[in-house]
């Protein structure tokens, strides 16, 4: 299944380990095919991401573009979504991204091979210019699936949301073919207003993506597939589900260290695990961006402690007040013999895939999503911002793999706890009691789910099957404009 040694990928992923995580999957995917992959990021990233891709020993290499934070007012160090507050102050850094595009050309010039295709997250927006220039096609990623990618064109193009006059009026999203409700702000997906210029940023997003070549989705077909066709009917694009691409990472070391050097040695945890029975553990982690107050993390270790039953707990940022906490309390002490905290980055799929995790309480990230299904993990499901609540009506409404904490509202930067110590307790009996019938279906359910996933990873699997489409597009487009190029030369000759 090799591929032209020519072709030359540059992709262009979004300063946010839910970006950046998937990305460089899928330049390892892409680049096993044979094709040479650039990953374009700051030199911050690229650090984080240089083990894995050194590891990986395929034709990966990193274009590190320093942002130009100062232009645009931001201080040293806010290379990424996780560093800078959820505030305007991500308009600034969409802002500093836009400076980036002369440094891009003129690195493109360099390339060898030349490059044949850009996949670009959406707030990139100028590389559609760059592959109008270079002629070649764009295109385009974004973290989501095709479900929450079908409801927001929908959305936008009835207007619905003008028709609803309270945040908290629950409407039915129209057009799909299942039967979703949720209120404006859970669709939204925030609760704060947005400002005009990070309209007119969402804007240009979508213009450059009505002029992109085809759309590239980390998902699979079997999980989705109304919705993958529906997309690509809707934007009348192609669309390539090539994932989960997660399922790329097959020893421990590369599914240990995604994103982040873990802050628990791989073997201890995996020695901690072991020592679990199978399906007995719920793993916690809230991803790479949500924010968990003081308060809200007390009642969550609250609520841990309360359900009995063996945990992992990631807590990726702890504050002051949290720490005060846990060391007058002696939390860590009482638990010790049934939970595990992790504190910092925790090597997430490594537990996900171990046989000893029953459960995930997640914040409904759409990798972590996809993730907790190729390991067959149903999910309690906690939905912070962004597209976490419409994730979460996918696994609890749709497919049915999964129990709501009942979170109605966004939470940003809320110093409350939304979720009480008791609602923790209620979702994770409902989720890991194997004497309910409901819940050995929710299993079974993920675990046919996961197999699926895998199955469509494999060799002649769909997502196997769409990347050898995407690189004969790729392969196709690139010799037609090679073809272009050599007739104008030679008319201009003549
Ligand atoms: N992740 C991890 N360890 C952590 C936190 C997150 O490995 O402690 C990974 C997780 O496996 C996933 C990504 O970071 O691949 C988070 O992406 P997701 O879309 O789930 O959520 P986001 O962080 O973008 O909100």
């Amino acid at each position: 299944m090799a591929t032209d040694n020519n072709l030359h990928f540059v992709l262009f992923p979004l300063m946010a380990q839910g970006h950046m995580i998937p990305m460089v999957d899928m330049a390892r995917i892409l680049a096993h095919r044979g094709a040479t992959v650039s990953i374009a990021t700051t030199p911050l990233l690229a650090n984080r991401v240089r083990g894995i891709v050194t590891r990986a020993k395929l034709k990966i290499q990193l274009l590190e573009l320093p942002l130009p934070l100062d232009k645009v007012g931001l201080p040293q160090g806010f290379e990424s979504l996780e560093s800078v507050p959820p505030t305007d102050i991500k308009v600034k850094l969409f802002e500093a991204m836009d400076l980036l595009q002369q440094p891009i050309e003129q690195l493109f010039r360099g390339l060898c091979p030349p490059p044949s295709c850009i996949i670009s997250d959406s707030p990139f927006t100028w590389t559609q210019d760059v592959a109008r220039k270079f002629n070649i096609p764009r295109l385009v990623f974004y973290g989501p699936g095709c479900f929450w990618l079908v409801c927001k064109h929908l959305v936008s193009a009835t207007n619905i949301l003008e028709q609803i006059e309270s945040d908290s009026e629950r409407f039915v999203i129209p057009g799909l073919p299942d039967r979703i409700e949720v209120t404006k702000l859970q669709f939204l997906g925030t609760s704060k207003t947005i400002s005009a210029k990070e309209k007119l940023f969402r804007d240009r997003f979508q213009k450059a993506e009505r002029d992109a070549y085809g759309i590239v989705v980390n998902s699979f077909n079997e999980l989705e597939p109304e919705y993958a066709q529906e997309l690509a009917r809707l934007k009348h694009k192609k669309v390539w589900c090539i994932g989960p691409v997660s399922l790329c990472n097959k020893d421990n070391k590369d599914l240990a260290d995604r994103g982040n050097r873990a802050a628990v040695n791989e073997s201890d945890c995996l020695k901690w695990l072991d020592a679990k029975e199978p399906g007995s553990v719920i793993y916690v982690g809230l991803g790479s961006l949500a924010h968990v107050s003081s308060q809200q993390g007390i009642e969550l270790g609250l609520g841990l402690e309360a359900t009995n039953r063996p945990f992992v707990w990631c807590i990726r940022k702890k504050t002051e007040e949290l720490e005060k906490w846990f060391s007058e309390e002696g939390f860590e002490e009482r638990v010790k013999d049934r939970g595990l905290i992790v504190h910092g980055w925790a090597p997430q799929v490594l537990i996900l895939s171990h046989r000893a995790v029953g459960g995930f309480l997640t914040h409904c990230g759409w990798n972590s999503t996809l993730e907790s299904v190729c390991a067959g993990v149903p999910m309690v499901t906690w939905p912070h911002f962004a597209d976490q609540f419409l994730n979460e009506a996918f696994i609890v409404d749709i497919h049915k793999i999964g129990v709501g904490i009942g979170v109605e509202i966004p939470d940003e930067d809320s110093i409350e706890a939304l979720v009480k110590k008791v609602d923790v307790k209620e979702a994770v009996e409902r989720l890991m009691n194997e004497d309910e019938d409901e819940a050995k279906q929710r299993r079974k359910r993920v675990t046919e789910l996961g197999q699926m996933a895998k199955r469509a990873m494999a060799e002649g699997g769909s997502s196997c099957v769409n990347v050898t489409s995407l690189i004969q597009d790729i392969n196709c487009l690139s010799r037609i404009n090679k073809q272009t190029c050599q007739n104008e030369h030679q008319s201009h000759i003549s």
